[in-house]
């Protein structure tokens, strides 16, 4: 890409990379390299995702939504492991640089960026079909991680917010809704819950974020933790939209739909009223839908996933 491309695309980034201090950017962008700080005492915490046009989202995903979403989706990793935000790398391939579009994209990006205290500092750009890679870096005090692998026999296991109700507002985008409409808002603006898993931390014994559907992750917390998942089906918060929609749909949706970026994590019974206070804190919808059990594997009693998967636009395999 000539250099006036490259000069172009940074000039929308700009905002987002202060090279302050308290940050911990000794150096941002602009030289071979940034030069970061971690806080002492801290351990640093990477994830890394590449979102596709046509593979992890629409291609008529308007270029704001795009921006939100490239980073809500690594965010949302650092928020189920606890962590705090502090920096991202972003590596743009795009068509051609076209200004329209990196505008839109750059503010959806950019104000999540700011309302996250993440900073950019550094990136890269390509010409090629629409691609975008985020990697993430955040800070937990040493030790203090949420992982999977922390979940015993006996811990309630617990969701935020209304699973399922991204892979509907996904439906309905495909069904032609226009991406600004509230029916699609869950799947178009995913809100990473980086608040309460931070509130977690010293409360959950494991944790991870919904992304290939509630029932495949909670099954990531047992493989990981050794044990099993009962998932309660009564318990399930199934939001109004999906309960009309009949308890069957209802169920494989909530429990398969993906793409959810909420928490799910396990917690002994003596941490429920700690997280139900941080959930009430943050106002943030949070329910115990079951419990971790000697064996293996997550189940939901009465839900048989279909054997031919379910289809979404995330199903990332990320770790
Ligand atoms: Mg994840």
């Amino acid at each position: 890409m000539p250099l006036s491309e490259f000069q172009l695309i940074a000039r929308y980034f700009e905002s987002l990379a202060p090279a302050s201090p308290e940050h911990g950017v000794v150096l941002g962008i602009g030289d071979d390299a940034a030069i970061l700080q971690l806080p002492p005492g801290e351990d640093l915490l990477v994830s890394i995702d590449t979102l596709v046009s046509g593979v992890h989202f629409p291609p008529t995903l308007s270029p704001r939504a795009i921006g939100h979403r490239a980073l809500a989706v690594n965010l949302s990793d650092l928020a189920a492991m606890g962590a705090r935000p502090l920096w991202f790398t972003l590596a743009l391939t795009l068509p051609d640089a076209n200004e329209a579009w990196l505008a839109a994209f750059a503010e959806g990006l950019g104000t999540l960026a700011r309302s996250s205290g993440i900073a950019l500092v550094g990136g890269d750009t390509t010409r090629g079909p629409l691609s975008i890679t985020i990697q993430v870096h955040g800070a937990v005090a040493r030790g203090t991680a949420l992982r999977r692998d922390g979940a015993r026999p006996g811990d309630d296991l617990w969701v935020t917010g209304r699973p399922g109700l991204s892979a509907l507002g996904l439906r309905r985008l495909q069904a032609g809704v226009p991406d600004e409409d509230p029916a699609c808002a869950v799947f178009v603006w995913p809100e990473p819950r980086l608040a309460f898993g931070r509130a977690l931390v010293g409360l959950a014994t494991a944790a991870i974020d919904v992304s290939d559907g509630l029932l495949a992750d909670a099954g990531h917390i047992a493989e990981r933790s050794g044990c099993a998942i009962e998932i309660e089906a009564t318990r399930l918060p199934l939001a109004e939209g999906l309960a009309a929609l009949g308890r069957e749909d209802a169920l494989a949706l909530c429990l398969a739909g993906g793409d959810d970026y909420e928490l799910c994590f396990t917690a002994p019974p003596s941490a429920a009223p700690s997280v139900d206070a941080a959930a009430a804190r943050l106002g943030l919808p949070c329910r115990r839908i079951g419990r971790v059990t000697e064996g293996h594997g997550a189940r939901c009693a009465g839900y048989s996933p279909p054997t031919t998967g379910f289809q979404h636009f995330g199903g990332s395999t990320d770790a």
